[in-house]
């Protein structure tokens, strides 16, 4: 497509590789990267622009923002969670949005195992101790385990699939509670879907996997957290607004379900003083599920295939709103 411009405007503290000008021209892309802060900014770099491009949780693409974004026929999100990009606004206005799941799905699917070890082996709790001087292999003793148990996974997409597929090894039972993913689906994961209390009232551990939506804002609430089994984990990597989090902390500190690992909270950055943080039985990271050196090459390279595939005419691999009337003609890949 003759003079097709693409603008990433949304950086989040990444830093471009070399690479990614060089490619753009390569496929007659006019590509200009500029980390927008203002809508003024968004309009003077991106206003003539087929492609607008944000990395991780960039606020710049937020509804209002649209309007200045006259010529946009497609929106790249980098990474997965769309839930700081205005979809429904973007579709009334033929705006494809694409994202980058496969880019982060072995990196976070590490990260909510991660945590689960984390805490069913002690990990972060006795670190600190034998720092502490406190060289107790005893006490207090190890609570949990593994095999034979049975996790719960709440949203079953690429994330959650991952986990599914790792965690087999670790031979535990997979129950899964998503609405929009067909039964014969988890047939290759052993994985048996569920009703979603059924899996609150099974599962040892309970990984959240959902998109923040509407629907899921606080899906795990009081009376979610005491259907869970008192000896339960939850696991959220997904978004901290999905989890209820005053009920979440009455939950571990009352013993309704006995610990948490968490990579996301609500709000980020959270404050500092956050109960939460207070917690024993609490193990928290800061967002990093989608970061490792591999998952990062992958997001700049599958981001700079979108963006060809979107000035070449091809619907991109990821689309998240797949009803849409694009703009200009996309055929299948
Ligand atoms: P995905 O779109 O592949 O899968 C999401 C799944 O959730 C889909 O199968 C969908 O049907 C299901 N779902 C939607 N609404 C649901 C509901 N009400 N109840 C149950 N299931 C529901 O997304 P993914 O790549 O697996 O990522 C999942 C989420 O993880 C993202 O939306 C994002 O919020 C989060 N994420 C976090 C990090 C991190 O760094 N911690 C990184 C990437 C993604």
């Amino acid at each position: 497509m003759d003079g097709f411009k693409v603008a990433l405007v949304g950086l989040s503290g990444q830093v471009m590789p070399d690479w990614v000008s060089e490619r753009m021209a390569n496929a007659g892309i006019d590509f200009v990267a500029k980390d927008c802060t203002t809508r003024q900014e968004l309009a003077r770099v991106a206003g003539d622009a087929d492609v607008v491009w944000i990395f991780g949780d960039s606020p710049i693409m937020c509804a209002e923002n649209l309007q200045v974004l006259e010529r946009c026929g497609g929106i790249i999100r980098s990474g997965s969670g769309t839930d700081k990009v205005p979809v429904a606004e973007a579709s009334e206005r033929g705006i494809v949005v694409a994202n980058t799941p496969a880019a982060v799905e072995e990196s976070v699917s590490d990260q909510a195992i991660g945590l689960l070890l984390a805490i069913t082996r002690q990990i972060v709790t006795r670190d600190r101790a034998v720092r502490q001087g406190k060289w107790e292999p005893n006490l207090p003793a190890l609570v949990w385990h593994l095999q034979g148990q049975t996790l719960g996974l709440i949203g079953f997409g690429h994330i959650a699939q991952a986990v599914a597929r790792k965690m087999s090894g670790f031979e535990v039972k997979i129950l899964v509670y998503d609405p929009y993913v067909a039964a014969e689906m988890l047939i290759n994961y052993s994985a048996k879907a569920v009703a979603f209390d059924e899996l609150l009232t099974q599962s040892d551990f309970v990984s959240l996997h959902c998109p923040l939506t509407k629907e899921t804002y606080r899906l795990i609430s009081e009376r979610e957290l005491r259907l869970m089994k008192p000896n339960a984990i939850l696991i959220n990597t997904s978004r901290g607004a999905v989890v209820d989090e005053p009920a979440l902390l009455t939950a571990l500190r009352e013993g309704w379900i006995s610990a948490a690992g968490l990579d996301v909270v609500d709000p980020e950055p959270p404050d500092p003083d956050n109960p939460l943080f207070q917690l024993e039985n609490v193990v928290v990271t800061p967002h990093i599920g989608g970061f490792s050196d591999y998952s990062m090459q992958r997001t700049w390279e599958l981001s700079v295939e979108t963006a060809i595939d979107l000035a070449q005419g091809r619907w991109p691999r990821s689309v998240v709103n797949p009803l849409v009337k694009p703009r200009w003609t996309l055929v299948e890949q």
